[in-house]
């Protein structure tokens, strides 16, 4: 039996998938594949490079519909896309401009914004980073203050963002910024895009556990921006920000690459128990893989139908939550899996050596430092409480 009738799929999506297997496999640099295969963190210019072989392919945009660059392909491509780009060690798609800043403007842009900002983004030219978060606005994102008022044809920003990833290596932002005081808090927020060399922006680095340079504080001081930058209506960016939230919080991506972790950390496992050869037991490490293949299933399942929701305009419920949630809570347990395999002695050994950047004398230093990173996975994008409290309130009504 070939593996694609294992899978039960028909003629039309097997000869789908062996295209692109034989894409994957021929038009991603094999660099570019060795990184990912390694678990190192791929850089801004391999990811701009990659999306512009896609965008030459014509695959730039599985998710967007084909009147503005996208694909148009149905569920099940879309899974496929995401399971056989994993399978085969391709970077996933730049997250915040095609997964987070795109669908909104497609969703709430104007026909000059949709012309003027979605090919920017769709050829790589356009690198996003999220203005959401403030010293006093995390997960009472509403309680945000960063201020913009209306001059003539533009709008002046004040104000501070926090814990901004890729702000640094972002020639955009797309951020909240309150346009008017209402009563109500969520009234009166404005979704606006900003040129990172705008002047009045001051970005500084903020240093992770990790090691790995991703995290910014980005300050606005008077810094002017066309009005015409403006997203939907002045006041109701509360509304593209929920919307861009749900889709931040179940990219296909995530699973597929949660399956892709998976098996590396298997392959660490296995290798560390030929090296221990008997001296240690890994039965209890393959037991806890086992269980996290079987989460990961369960969050694929939940992933194509949100997926299927999503494209049939359907409202998605606790479905954002709920993969964010599992998800989250795999890719930690993964890479707690992973540190045991590589032992305390190498964890020592790598914070003697500072803690940062791969470090060379420790190659085993990835895994440590993906164990770092997988644990703000509960935090970003909307913590695991926060992300239980939805998802109780939905199911069982507001306490
Ligand atoms: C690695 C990383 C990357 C990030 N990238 C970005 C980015 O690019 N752009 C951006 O805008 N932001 C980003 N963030 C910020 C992230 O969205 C916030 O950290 C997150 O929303 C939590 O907000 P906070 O840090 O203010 O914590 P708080 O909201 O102050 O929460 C503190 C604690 O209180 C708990 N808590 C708060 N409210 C409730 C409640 N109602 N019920 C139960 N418990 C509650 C939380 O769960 C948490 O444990 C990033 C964060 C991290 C760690």
């Amino acid at each position: 039996m070939s593996d694609d009738t294992a899978r039960g799929e028909d003629e039309g999506l097997a000869a789908f998938r062996r295209e692109l297997q034989a894409f994957a496999r021929s038009a991603c640099p094999p660099e570019i594949r060795a990184v990912v295969a390694a678990g190192r963190k791929v850089t801004k210019r391999e990811y701009q490079r990659w999306q512009q072989i896609l965008h030459d392919k014509g695959w730039g945009a599985p998710g967007w519909p084909q009147e503005v660059g996208g694909t148009g392909w149905d569920i099940r491509q879309r899974l496929v896309f995401e399971e056989v780009m994993a399978e085969n060690d391709c970077p996933p798609l730049y997250h915040h401009g095609l997964g987070h800043i795109g669908p909104v403007i497609i969703r709430f842009g104007t026909a000059e914004q949709k012309a003027r900002l979605l090919p920017r983004i769709l050829d790589g030219s356009d690198w996003y980073c999220q203005g959401y978060s403030e010293p006093g606005a995390g997960s009472d994102l509403a309680s945000l203050q960063t201020s913009a008022r209306l001059d003539g044809e533009h709008y002046v920003i004040n104000g501070q963002k926090i814990w901004t990833s890729h702000a640094h290596e972002a020639n955009m932002i797309y951020m909240l910024v309150r346009t008017s005081r209402q009563a109500k808090k969520q009234e009166g927020i404005s979704l606006v895009l900003v040129p990172m060399d705008t002047p009045g922006i001051t970005v500084r680095p903020i240093r992770s556990i990790d090691g790995w340079p991703h995290l910014n504080e980005v300050f606005f001081d008077e810094v002017r921006v066309r009005a015409d930058n403006l997203i939907g209506e002045p006041g109701k960016g509360w509304t593209c920000a929920k919307y861009l939230l749900e889709r931040e919080r179940l990219p296909p991506a995530n699973v597929a690459r949660l399956e892709l972790v998976r098996r590396q950390v298997t392959r660490l496992v296995e290798e560390a128990a030929r090296q221990a050869a008997g001296r240690r037991d890994f039965s209890g490490l393959l037991h806890k893989l086992l269980l996290c293949e079987a989460d990961s299933k369960g969050a694929r399942v939940l992933m194509a139908q949100a997926t299927d929701d999503l494209i049939h305009q359907r409202p998605l419920g606790v479905q954002p939550s709920a993969i964010k949630l599992t998800c989250a809570d795999v890719a930690q347990r993964l890479t707690t899996i992973a540190l045991d395999a590589v032992g305390p002695d190498a964890a020592h050994r790598f914070l003697a050596e500072g803690g940062d950047g791969e470090s060379a004398g420790v190659p085993e230093a990835t895994w440590i430092q993906n164990y770092m990173f997988t644990r703000a996975r509960t935090i970003a994008g909307g913590t695991s409480e926060v992300q239980r409290t939805v998802i109780a309130n939905e199911l069982f009504g507001t306490a």
